[in-house]
């Protein structure tokens, strides 16, 4: 399986920020976000090929009991089943982060959705319109829900991102009590004039607002 990195860390994202967790990040993504903050494991995938048992014993070398299975797209890497059958044979709490594109019948504790809106649409020729067209995929995302415990993570980068996401929530009403907005950006200055506006958003919708907690502490690294 190829993995871009395996590292342990704190959560920085999302419902369960803040807790110790063992991160392993898949290589290879069917989307090309502009702002993509993992371009080793999209733009320019690369990574080493690690055996199920090397993956769980780099996991349990760790005092961790949540493992992220996060990408890239992980529900695309081809033993993801395995992998997330083998973790949670070790006891470990499953979140897996995906833009909710592809379903897989994965062994997961929380399913961490993460829907692209037209602000992560890149100006490329040849990517360009293939990830519109992928982005948002209604009957993964249906089944996604209704299959795990889920969040909607959405990353917000403009206001007008807010009308995308009342569309989706149209189809989806009963997710509305699962949305997370968060701020799109890898520096603290950006991440803090966007988390200001959108928390007010988040006030008046009543949404959960997410930092990106690891930015914030560490900047834009990787292996954190
Ligand atoms: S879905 Fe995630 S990994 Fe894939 S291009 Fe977008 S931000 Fe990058």
């Amino acid at each position: 399986m190829r993995i871009a990195e395996l590292f342990y860390s704190i959560q920085g994202e999302g419902a369960l920020i803040g807790v110790p967790s063992v991160f392993v990040r898949t290589s290879g993504c069917n989307l090309r976000c502009s702002w993509c903050d993992t371009p080793y494991t999209s733009w320019k995938p690369e990574g080493a090929e690690l055996t199920l048992d090397q993956i769980l014993d780099e996991v349990r070398a760790h005092p961790a009991r949540h493992v992220v299975v996060t990408g890239g797209e992980p529900m695309i890497a081809p033993e993801i089943i395995p992998l997330t059958q083998r973790l949670r044979d070790a006891g470990l709490h499953i979140t897996i982060e995906t833009a909710g594109t592809v379903f897989e019948p994965v062994a997961c504790d929380l399913m961490s959705i993460s829907p692209k809106l037209a602000n992560s649409t890149p100006n490329d020729p040849a990517w360009g319109p293939r990830h519109e067209r992928l982005r948002i995929q209604p009957e993964v995302l249906a089944e996604l829900m209704g299959r795990y415990s889920f969040q909607l993570k959405f990353v917000v980068a403009r206001p007008e991102d807010l009308e995308e996401i009342r569309a989706l929530l149209s189809i989806f009403p009963g997710a509305r009590h699962h949305v997370i907005l968060m701020p799109e950006g890898t520096d603290r200055d950006t991440l803090a004039e966007r988390g200001a506006w959108i928390a007010e958003i988040c006030k008046e919708e009543g949404f959960r607002y997410s930092p990106r907690l690891h930015v914030d502490l560490w900047g834009n690294q990787r292996g954190v």
